[in-house]
């Protein structure tokens, strides 16, 4: 391997792919490559393989879409010879879960782990990319796939003071995994209330000697999906494996089964509408309590459905008033799902602190202070989410044709074709990223759908005799313009604020990140570019060079 060299000539490729990240992607792209006889090597700055399920160890950490619907596919083995606990099980089921993917499919070997990516730049005169990393070396390889995550970048705290607090301070998206934290007896107070603030709180509440939780935004919290397998289900979906993969890809969510309310919300009367909004509660699906839920009446008809179930889960009612959230539709933010936040509060040793009414001045040695009190506190917990979808890319120093960085490309936000490559920035390939239906598809079906499609568009490549390949600056226009048009549809997508659309990061520019047309429409788009014999896109000669480049 080579030691930060600056003087590569194009035949000193050490491996014909390096995959970076060691999540659902990562572990998949890894086996892939082996598949089709490409050399590999993967990077992940964690310890070991997992990537969202190795690092998100706080208390209460679980998947809200059903276990067999959130896994692989693709082996029929692995289907088989895993168990699940729970229809939708924890973080540590998950990560050990990971953990036998990898050693089944022998890709730990190929991992460096405890090493960050730190950099990546594109030889026009080679067609190749060099990796630098943490660890001081420089690989040299043709395809570059940066499985690195939508939710991987922690947010930095953006609060003063943060660094002089004298107790414990712990992220939910680091917490330890080499011991346990121990809350018990202690004064807790919890920054956040999005997904992570709402599983961790319940479970921090029961060990907690005091409880506050400082809350800005409430949000939509909705009974989750919880207990058994369902034993003729997991028969049935181990009986062909493949054919659940290929049902999971033809629905909009890369998910199955859902319920779906039979009717439209204009047949119905109010009566009809109010015994509607109940079957899919108890359904654990009150979001699709119509067959048209996406329509602004009938998301307004679920919101506040919602919002009602949520008022009179709680007891107290100012605090009952604050956890609902008036200012946004259903969906508009990345909707919660629990059973127990919202009884959380009931509890004599919880509290809630409104942020809009008494904000966070600063952090002091001995707590919080807002605008209202002193909080005295032993230990704070941040759960104040990512810097999502573009943060991982742009937290690596990116270079392509003519030295243009990731990052310049992206000033405005991120633009792409087909949620996976980059207009300059040849066979590199981002799954998990922006404007693919990522965070709003389940994310396991997604990460083999886009691999797949990674190492097809590769296969395609070689058969073709090409070095490789970028999207025009048209299909990104156009793909931009496709997210765009999604977006608009869904209620409040645009207008609320959200992590969806960078509005979560002081400084991010506002773009629409996710790819709202649905799974199946997505996979098909894929293909059909693949068919078409990448129209789309910039293809390179079979010995590279971007001098001699020619558009499809
Ligand atoms: P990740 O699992 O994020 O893995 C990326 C890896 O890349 C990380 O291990 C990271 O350390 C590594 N990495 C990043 N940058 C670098 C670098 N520069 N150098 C080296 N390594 C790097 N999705 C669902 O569909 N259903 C759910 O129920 C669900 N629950 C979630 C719960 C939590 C708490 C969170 C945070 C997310 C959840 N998600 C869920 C989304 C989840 O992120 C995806 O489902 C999925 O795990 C993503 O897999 P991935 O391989 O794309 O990325
Ligand atoms: P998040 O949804 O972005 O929530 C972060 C929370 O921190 C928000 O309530 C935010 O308030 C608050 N916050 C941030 N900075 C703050 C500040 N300076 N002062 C006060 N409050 C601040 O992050 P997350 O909860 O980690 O979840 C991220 C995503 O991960 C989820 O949306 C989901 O996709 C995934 N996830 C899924 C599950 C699951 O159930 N399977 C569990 C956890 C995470 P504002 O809203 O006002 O900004």
């Amino acid at each position: 391997m080579n030691s930060m060299r600056d003087d590569i000539k194009g035949s000193d490729i050490d491996c014909d792919v390096v995959v970076v990240g060691a999540g659902f992607a990562g572990i998949y792209a890894l086996w892939k490559a082996g598949q089709r006889g490409l050399s590999v090597r993967g990077f992940e700055r964690g310890s070991a393989v997992g990537g969202t399920w190795y690092w998100n160890a706080y208390p209460g950490a679980r998947c809200d879409v059903a276990s067999y619907n959130y896994a692989y596919f693709f082996d029929s083995d692995v289907v088989r010879e895993w168990d699940w606990s729970d229809v939708c099980s924890g973080q540590d089921e998950i990560r050990r879960y990971l953990q036998f993917v990898a050693e089944k499919c022998d890709v730990t070997g190929q991992i460096t782990f405890d090493t960050r990516v730190e950099s990546a730049t594109y030889d026009k005169a080679t067609g190749l990319w060099t990796v630098r990393t943490s660890g001081d070396e420089a690989v040299v390889c043709r395809y570059l796939v940066l499985a690195v995550g939508a939710l991987s970048e922690p947010k930095a705290p953006d609060i003063e003071g943060v660094e002089s607090f004298a107790g414990e301070a712990y992220f939910t998206s680091s917490w330890p995994r080499d011991r346990d934290v121990d809350l018990a007896g202690k004064r807790v107070g919890v920054i956040g209330t999005g997904s992570s603030g709402v599983q961790s709180i319940p479970e921090i509440a029961k060990v907690a000697r005091d409880l506050v939780v400082f809350q800005r935004t409430a949000n939509f919290v909705t009974p989750t999906l919880s207990g058994p397998m369902d034993p003729e289900r997991v028969r049935a979906m181990r009986q062909d494996p493949e054919a659940v993969r290929n049902e999971l890809r033809a629905t909009y969510g890369g998910n199955q089964p859902l319920y779906i309310g039979p009717d439209r919300f204009h047949d119905l009367d109010e009566a009809g509408r109010e015994k509607a909004l109940w079957r899919a509660w108890e359904e654990r699906e009150v979001a699709l309590a119509f067959w048209d839920s996406h329509l602004p009446e009938a998301n307004a008809a679920i919101s506040e459905f919602i919002r009602q179930r949520m008022h009179e889960q709680v007891t107290d009612p100012w605090t009952a008033n604050q956890l609902v959230p008036w200012d946004h539709p259903y969906g508009g933010k990345r909707p919660c799902m629990s059973d127990v936040y919202l009884q959380a509060y009931n509890r004599p040793n919880v509290r809630l602190v409104a942020l809009r009414e008494t904000p966070i001045e600063r952090i002091v040695p001995e707590g919080i202070v807002t605008s209202a009190e002193t909080v005295p506190l032993d230990v704070i917990v941040y759960a104040t989410g990512f810097d999502a979808i573009s943060g991982p890319v742009h937290a690596l120093n990116i270079s392509g044709i003519d030295g243009v960085s990731m990052n310049d490309a992206w000033a405005d936000g991120p633009v792409n074709y087909l949620g996976t490559m980059v207009h300059g920035f040849p066979n590199l390939f981002l799954p998990s990223s922006a404007m693919s239906p990522s965070v709003l598809s389940n994310m396991a079906t997604l990460a083999e759908q886009q691999v797949d499609f990674i190492f097809d568009t590769i296969s395609w490549l070689d058969a073709h005799d090409r070095a490789g390949l970028h999207p025009s600056p048209g299909s990104q226009e156009f793909w931009r313009d496709e997210t765009l048009r999604y977006a608009k549809r869904v209620p409040g997508a645009l207008s609320t604020d959200s992590w969806y659309n960078g509005a979560n990061i002081p400084g991010k520019p506002r773009h629409y990140m996710v790819y709202r047309g649905g799974f199946n429409r997505y996979h098909a788009a894929c293909y059909a570019e693949l068919e078409s014999g990448f129209k789309g896109y910039e293809l390179l000669p079979g010995n590279a060079g971007h001098d001699q480049r020619e558009s499809a």
